[in-house]
């Protein structure tokens, strides 16, 4: 047998993919990618009642988007499958009939139940570290049902039934699973097969400590998609939740993660969601980025909100307001006026800065000085403006809060200079003359 690692994200398709499906479906890709193993995607979908198409493609659609492949699965094919449970029924008659011969099973009302052995069970989890689990005791631990009386298969023996024939050796899952751990190795005793390597990882909590649920703000991984974040990012954010890479670097591109990455560094205690977090850590991404890969990720958002751009005047323009942006949609509100013929005038602005007594003035002094401008730069609109400042004997800020709000309507943005430089001379002119017809008087 090789030693090579083979393990697996074993979603039931009952839901949207949620963060902490997704984060356990990274730390097994994490753990296949830093061990040169195989990662398989296997869908536990005997339920039929419960699943769904929709929630099987957001499974798919989910895992593509953080760009966890797997080698196996749905789609890839590979040869251990079919890697739908539904479609294993053979397989499952198959242990069936073995467990039964060997004594194990027994039938109770049209059920069929496994025989637990009266003893004591020690788990070495991965993270847990020992975990005794007595189950001498009937009463308390029941034998368990592996098939219902309809024929239909209970998720414990096909879990095992599977980690056995795709030859599974570690099982990274929720902690939710911990207490079923002890039934699947009996099962594995029973089959006389060695069980993989468990380790449980810790549950997800809110900041106020209840546990994340699916009504929770960025619960499911599609929202994070729709709402301006980058994959990576994202990726980034899930590793911090449980996994601690011993350093105080946080933001850490994916190959470094990969490469660092060790079971033994997942937390036992419960990991906090932090939404704040996960938007800190977007806007560090998006800081980092080329403009070039940025453009494409803004471009559909911008032409939703029916600002309609071209490639090359978009990359300007990202160059000066990415660092404000801490979700890609925030682009929207930040770069309209550059792609409006009209810029539409914040009122608050307006009143603060236009109406103040001489703020029109100054705008026409500095509306002349830059029609004189041989050459349209960011240091020299910023050297023009403060020497004409310098002349009226006031303080810079009086200039360039009137300038700011007739260049772009508003009262904050990104550097004032740069702004208008990117947004050319014949632009910003022309909007000066229609700020001061506006607020004339
Ligand atoms: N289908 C199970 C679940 O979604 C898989 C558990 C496991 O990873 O063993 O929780």
């Amino acid at each position: 047998m090789s030693d090579q690692v083979r393990v697996r994200f074993a979603p039931s398709p009952t839901g949207y993919l949620h963060v902490g499906g997704a984060r356990t479906a990274l730390f097994n890709w994490l753990y296949a990618r830093h061990t040169g193993g195989v990662f398989v995607l296997r869908i536990e979908d005997t339920d039929k009642a419960r699943n769904t198409d929709a929630a099987m493609q957001a499974i798919f659609d989910g895992m593509k988007w953080l760009g966890l492949d797997w080698d196996e699965g749905p789609e890839k094919g590979g040869a251990h499958g079919p890697y739908f449970q539904s479609q294993r029924e053979d397989v499952y008659l198959r242990y069936f009939e073995t467990l039964k011969a060997a004594g194990h099973l027994y039938e109770d009302g049209g059920a069929w139940r496994f025989k637990f052995s009266r003893k004591k069970i020690i788990m070495d989890d991965l993270v847990c570290g020992r975990v005794e689990v007595d189950m001498s005791n009937a009463e308390t631990h029941p034998d368990m049902t592996i098939r219902r009386p309809d024929g239909g298969w209970i998720f414990h023996f096909v879990n095992v039934v599977d980690d056995i024939e795709m030859r599974i050796t570690h099982v990274i899952r929720g902690d939710d699973h911990l207490s079923n751990t002890p039934k699947h190795l009996q099962l594995f005793e029973a089959l006389g097969v060695q069980p993989p390597r468990y380790g449980h990882i810790p549950l997800i909590l809110n900041p106020d400590g209840s546990k994340m649920s699916k009504r929770d703000t960025g619960s499911a991984v599609g929202w994070y998609e729709e709402n301006g974040f980058v994959a990576d990012a994202v990726v980034n954010f899930l590793c911090l939740l449980g996994w601690n890479p011993k350093t105080e670097q946080e933001v850490m591109p994916v190959a470094e993660i990969v490469r660092i990455f060790d079971v033994a560094n997942i937390n036992r205690k419960a990991a906090v969601f932090d939404l704040a977090k996960c938007e800190w850590m977007n806007q560090q991404y998006i800081i980092k980025m080329p403009v070039e890969q940025l453009a494409p990720l803004v471009e559909p958002i911008l032409a939703k909100a029916g600002i309609s751009t071209t490639r090359e005047t978009l990359i300007p323009v990202l160059g000066l307001v990415r660092e404000r942006l801490k979700r890609l949609t925030d682009a929207t509100a930040w770069v309209d006026y550059f792609f409006v013929e009209q810029v539409v005038f914040d009122p608050e602005a307006v009143e603060k800065a236009m109406r103040k007594p001489g703020a029109m003035d100054r705008l026409r002094a500095l509306d002349i000085a830059y029609q004189l401008l041989p050459a349209w730069n960011a240091a020299d609109l910023e050297a023009t403006l403060k020497a004409t400042a310098t002349a009226a004997g006031v303080k810079v800020g009086e200039f360039v809060h009137p300038a700011r709000v007739a260049a772009t309507g508003r009262a904050v943005g990104a550097s004032l200079y740069h702004t208008l430089e990117v947004l050319g001379r014949d632009r910003v002119l022309a909007r000066f003359a229609r700020a001061m017809t506006e607020f004339a008087g």
